[in-house]
């Protein structure tokens, strides 16, 4: 019998450790988050991959530099006066910098944004500045690297991203690299040499790109909240916090409204199986939120998260006999295909069936639908409804609990509130109810009683 010595891992781990850390706007908004990100960064030697965004808001009446970036650039290209706006920017950076006392002048870098401006490069060209110059001015904080995103991420001509193109591109440039270095971003090149950026809210999306690139351990993502919460905290007050979450399960979550995360910037990560951290600047020692693939942690309430939106309308159609005739459900979305309508759900019953879909997307085609129904299908009635709301009750912790569509409805019974819809998904984790808006704060605040404080 020879005893082998193993050397204990996890001590230490964190050198071999990669973590790509993105800070949002507001946790870079001023001299004083700068110093807050910069000791999260120095807390831990795994966090390398530095992504920022442009500078936040300071508090509710402030201005983000984007936007700032948006207007001056509107003003600029038409020949309108952007001077004050752009001193404003301008002011934004210069009082991080003296707040930081650091020796950085970005008088030259202002005089070419201002030029190429004048020269109409573009919008997505004037927005990406605000990341650009936060990752200048973090580089020169932290005393780091800097890797300029238009080297390294790519978009095609027509806007979209070239995923695989850009992950060769990172991976090349980063493998070798062994300190800290500061990856604005936002926007990268297209093919052509324009700047291109993602839609507004995109450095989510590059952090989640460069944590791919690199086969990061994890990509963290620090923002102003500390975590995904269980329900919309205007609708519930101080909501839990969820631990953990999969992705499947926060991709239906912020399908149905719930925000925190750039929807695009789970997919990167997801391809590799890397967990998403969410974690709040302000309060660091918060282990936020993880977003993981799989996990075998029980969830700690029955639901994980519960969301919803308003703004939906329903299309019955009732046809006697209609279980008997092959094809009828086809004719009819038929109608909906033709008219470019997408559909949200679409519940059935043995005469009739209905078609869940955005108010505000139908309303204009209304007629032609229901004459294209009449037409094609033949029906004894077309109704329609509209003001009705959708709250999704989503968890992995459903399927090994029983009874748990039986709490939902009686909590709604309960409150009074007359449920219009069902719609659960086969892989069980998922029940979407529809019910009138004015119901819907009711719905969500009776369903997260009845899990979450109920079981607290
Ligand atoms: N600065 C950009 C925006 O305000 C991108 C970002 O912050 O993620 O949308």
């Amino acid at each position: 019998l020879s005893l082998l010595f193993v050397p204990r891992l996890d001590r230490g781990m964190e050198i071999f450790m990669k973590k790509v850390v993105k800070f949002g706007g507001s946790s870079l908004a001023s001299a004083k988050q700068f110093k807050k990100v910069s000791d999260i960064i120095n807390a831990d030697k795994a966090r390398r991959f530095v992504v920022p965004s442009a500078p936040g808001k300071r508090d509710s009446k402030d201005e983000k530099v984007t936007d700032m970036l948006y207007q001056a650039y509107e003003a600029a290209s038409t020949g309108g006066s952007y001077k004050k706006v752009f001193e404003k920017i301008k002011d934004r950076y210069q009082s991080i910098i003296d707040g930081l006392g650091l020796n950085l002048n970005l008088d030259m870098e202002f005089k070419k944004i201002e030029e190429n401006f004048l020269a109409k490069q573009g919008k997505e060209y004037a927005a990406s500045r605000g990341e650009y110059l936060n990752g200048m001015v973090l580089t020169n904080y932290l005393g780091c690297d800097f890797l300029d995103a238009a080297e390294v991420i790519f978009f095609n001509e027509d806007g979209t991203f070239d995923a695989e193109y850009t992950n060769a591109e990172i991976s090349a440039r980063l493998e070798n690299v062994k300190g800290k270095v500061v990856i604005p971003g936002f926007y990268g090149i297209d093919h052509s040499g324009k700047i291109r950026t993602f839609s507004r809210g995109g450095s989510d999306i590059t952090g989640s790109i460069v944590a791919r690139a690199i086969h990061a351990d994890v990509y963290e993502n620090w923002t102003d909240v500390s975590g995904f919460l269980i329900a919309d905290p205007r609708i519930i007050k101080d909501p839990a916090v969820i631990e953990t979450i999969t992705y499947r399960e926060l991709r239906e979550l912020s399908y149905m409204g719930a925000s925190v995360l750039h929807e695009d910037a789970i997919f990167p990560v997801r391809a590799e199986g890397i967990p998403i951290n969410i974690r709040n600047t302000n309060r660091p020692e918060d282990k936020g939120t993880m977003i993981v693939e799989s996990t075998c942690k029980r969830p700690r309430y029955t639901i994980t998260g519960i969301a919803g939106k308003k703004g939906f309308c329903s299309i019955n159609v009732d046809k006697a006999m209609m279980n008997a005739e092959v094809g009828f459900c086809r004719k009819v979305l038929e109608v909906f295909d033709e008219n470019d309508i997408s559909i949200e759900h679409m519940p059935s019953g043995i005469d009739t069936m209905s078609v869940f879909v955005h108010q505000d997307e139908f309303e204009d085609h209304e007629q032609r639908v229901v004459a294209g129904i009449h037409r094609k299908a033949k029906p004894d009635s077309v109704e329609m409804e509209s003001g009705l709301a959708l709250v999704a009750v989503v968890g992995r912790g459903m399927k090994a609990n029983r009874g748990t569509a039986g709490r939902i409805f009686a909590a709604l019974a309960h409150a009074r509130i007359n449920v219009k819809m069902i719609d659960q998904g086969s892989s069980e984790f998922n029940i979407i109810i529809g019910v009138r808006e004015c119901d819907f704060e009711s719905a969500i605040k009776a369903i997260y009683d009845i899990f979450v404080t109920v079981e607290l």
